[in-house]
């Protein structure tokens, strides 16, 4: 089964009518302004296509975390100048979803409308009807476009595609469909996974459901320390989650494709970077602490990288934010575009990831801008915000 598209609409029939188009601009900003605009050019495809067929656009989004109603922080206003300058036009901005429907038609055909933070209303986390009505009367038909949000069941991403139809997927979301279903359902061989960031705990459901399909997983950052701790090497003053101890040793007793760090770069801590040095990962002194994947590693990472045909990773390697410690998440992601130019399937997934690969965008097969809904995905759930959209 897949999933109704955008392209499955005759353009012809988009003429005059108006898109109520469920975008992720779930954007960080500073002092009221956007410090990162990848979430906005994301939706772009999708938007500029409906403009060009003559459609009004009317734009869904959640912002932040506000509790309770309105709050100025939160506020999709602080957007509309980006959102403006990107698209070259300007953009209605709807302040209450509630009796805007006369705004919506008063729209240009090609105009863009975009409604004010979908969670200021108490009925969006709830997957309200009633808001979802609301949100429904706001266009003729509906497009879900914000892969980020669709594993949770909200009203501007499930009740509404069941009122408004067609309720199809936009572009954006369908790259992600493709790009990580296909990884999961008919890799090409041989299929490596590369685990790091944290803690093990937040993906342990991603481990279990890709051991089975992988050929090997690459396990980096303070994630292997909580392997290393389980197999009883001292790890110093490493991230380690004694919880998760028992899970990881059944974890490497389910066979051999679990490929641990040789060795690690070392610090008495994150200030005292000018200190770091390489040791192999069974001799982590008291007192110090595993930041990074060392030298050894990252060759052999990147080798086993090479050979393979679909790469997909999550989580740095290391603490990236604090140099030193940010080069064996650089190596990794240059083996990666280096095998990509050999003709393989490079997939990126996770929002610190995502962070972490900045600028080779173009250099990747894919990088997914939905953080936890992409690991949700991979772990083979069912998306809520997916499920709604019509199948075909
Ligand atoms: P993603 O957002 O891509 O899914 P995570 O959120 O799981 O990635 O992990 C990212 C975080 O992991 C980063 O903030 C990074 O500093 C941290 N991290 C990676 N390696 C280590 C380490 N060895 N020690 C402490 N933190 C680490
Ligand atoms: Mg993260």
């Amino acid at each position: 089964m897949t999933t109704r598209g955008l392209r499955d609409l005759p353009p012809q029939a988009l003429d005059g009518t108006r898109a109520l188009v469920r975008v992720d601009f779930n954007v960080p900003l500073k002092d009221g302004a956007v410090t990162d605009d990848t979430r906005l050019r994301a939706a772009l495809p999708t938007i500029n296509y409906l403009r060009e067929k003559g459609a009004r656009v009317i734009l869904l989004s959640h912002l932040g975390r506000p509790k309770g109603g309105p709050d100025p922080t939160y506020s999709l206003k602080q957007i509309v100048r980006d959102l403006e300058r990107l698209l070259g036009a300007p953009v209605e901005f709807i302040p209450d979803p509630t009796a805007a429907a006369a705004t919506t038609r008063r729209l240009p055909r090609g105009g863009v409308g975009l409604v004010e933070n979908t969670r200021f209303w108490p009925g969006e986390e709830k997957n309200d009807p009633e808001l979802a009505k609301t949100f429904a009367a706001l266009g003729d038909f509906y497009v879900n476009d914000a892969f980020g949000s669709a594993h949770r069941a909200h009203a501007s991403t499930a009740a509404v595609a069941a009122l408004l139809k067609p309720a199809v997927a936009g572009f954006l979301m369908e790259k992600e469909l493709q790009y990580l279903g296909e990884a999961l359902r008919e890799p090409r061989r041989p299929f490596v996974v590369v685990l790091g960031g944290a803690k093990i705990s937040g993906k342990i459901d991603v481990i279990q459901a890709l051991l089975p399909r992988v050929d090997e997983i690459l396990i980096g950052g303070a994630m292997a320390c909580t392997f290393f701790a389980a197999m009883g090497f001292g790890m110093g003053t490493s991230l380690v989650e004694p919880d998760r101890m028992p899970l990881a040793r059944s974890l490497l007793s389910q066979g051999s494709t679990l490929i641990l760090p040789r060795g690690g770069v070392i610090a008495p801590s994150l200030e005292r970077g000018a200190e770091a040095r390489e040791v192999p990962s069974d001799q982590v002194p008291e007192g110090w602490a595993v930041y990074d994947i060392d030298t050894a590693t990252r060759h052999d990472f990147a080798a086993r990288v090479a050979r393979a045909k679909t790469i997909l990773w999550n989580g740095p390697m290391g603490v990236f934010e604090t140099p030193p410690f940010d080069a064996g998440t650089r190596a990794i992601a240059a083996a990666l575009v280096a095998a990509g130019r050999k003709g393989a399937v490079t997939i990126v997934g996770g929002g610190d990831s995502a962070a972490a690969v900045a600028g080779l965008e173009d250099q990747l097969t894919h990088v997914s801008t939905g953080g936890g809904a992409s690991l949700e995905f991979l772990e083979g759930k069912t998306l809520p915000g997916v499920a709604a959209l019509e199948q075909v």
